[in-house]
């Protein structure tokens, strides 16, 4: 079965390996080395369905576990216990390892399954996945488009699993830990993956049904990054170089931290704006917040 990844192979040499198959794509001048390496996965795999469900199984616990692991390795290392939020709250490995176990049922259980449907629903609503890619422009304009909205769908959605039975029967398994490490990113309850998974998955499959345009490399890096994302949000460490010290709206752990420490407040994945109007930021920080924001509103009263 061949590959429909490139329109033209008409200039192919015979290729059995994988160096063989890359080399033919070095002759096409038009295509980056990323774009090379794209097709050369597609012709070799050479069954684009099997080739796109191994690409975003081996993606998600590549990225995912790869993003834990510097995290594993600091808990050990005495020096950065300074950097970390909740004090000295270092996660056991017994801690770790039940989280581990989980999140890998999970992974297998529940996420393999619609992983291995991905490339046909993507022929069916228009998601390409042939070279050359789209240019970068468009590329980052719709990665922009998917992290606003998924924080918008993660902020009211997350804030409703904060209701009675919702947290009662579904929420409550993701705040197990109080203190959160980087592996309890996607410890949650079958449903919770799914109904908050939407936002990460569902929204560049609507944005394509609405558009028409997108491709699968756009949707491998916003996995990426909203992976990267989650994990950092549970790392557990506030660093002089965290992110939101340079974006000041970049939420990162020092936001979902106060959340999992006060279980109220602090609702959205990537951004601050949702909680910080809506008044719902999370511990004394969100109070002082709030209190600032009133004293504010007052004074500007007074001088009208
Ligand atoms: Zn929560
Ligand atoms: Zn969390």
């Amino acid at each position: 079965m061949s590959s429909s990844v490139f329109h033209d192979y008409s200039g192919f040499s015979n290729a059995t390996t994988f160096g063989e198959v890359y080399n033919n794509f070095s002759q096409i001048e038009l295509l980056n080395w990323i774009e090379k390496l794209w097709g050369s996965y597609y012709y070799y795999m050479g069954n684009d369905l099997f080739a796109t469900g191994l690409l975003f199984f081996t993606l998600h616990e590549a990225m995912y576990f790869g993003r834990c692991l510097p995290f594993m390795i600091i808990d050990r290392i005495p020096y950065f216990n300074k950097y970390k939020i909740q004090d000295a709250k270092i996660p056991s490995n017994k801690e770790q390892w039940e989280c581990l176990k989980s999140v890998l049922t999970s992974h297998f259980l529940v996420e393999a399954f619609p992983i291995w449907f991905f490339h046909p629903l993507c022929q069916r609503i228009g998601i390409s996945f042939e070279i050359p890619f789209p240019k970068l422009s468009s590329i980052l304009l719709q990665l922009a488009v998917f992290f606003v909205c998924e924080d918008a769908w993660h902020y009211w959605f997350h804030r409703a699993l904060h209701h009675g039975v919702f947290y009662k029967y579904i929420h409550k398994q993701h705040h197990r830990y109080a203190a959160p490490f980087g592996l309890t990113a996607e410890y949650a309850h079958p449903i919770e993956v799914m109904l908050l998974g939407f936002g990460t998955v569902g929204i560049p499959i609507v944005w394509c049904l609405i558009t028409k345009n997108l491709h699968l490399f756009t949707v491998c890096v916003w996995i990426t990054l909203r992976l990267f994302q989650a994990v950092d949000a549970h790392c557990g460490y506030e660093f002089p170089w965290s992110l939101h010290h340079f974006l000041p709206f970049w939420a990162g752990a020092d936001h979902h931290d106060e959340h999992h420490h006060y279980f109220i407040g602090s609702y959205s994945s990537s951004f601050r704006w949702w909680d910080y109007f809506l008044n719902t930021e999370a511990g004394p920080k969100g109070k002082s917040s709030r209190e600032q924001k009133m004293k504010t509103k007052a004074e500007s009263k007074k001088q009208l």
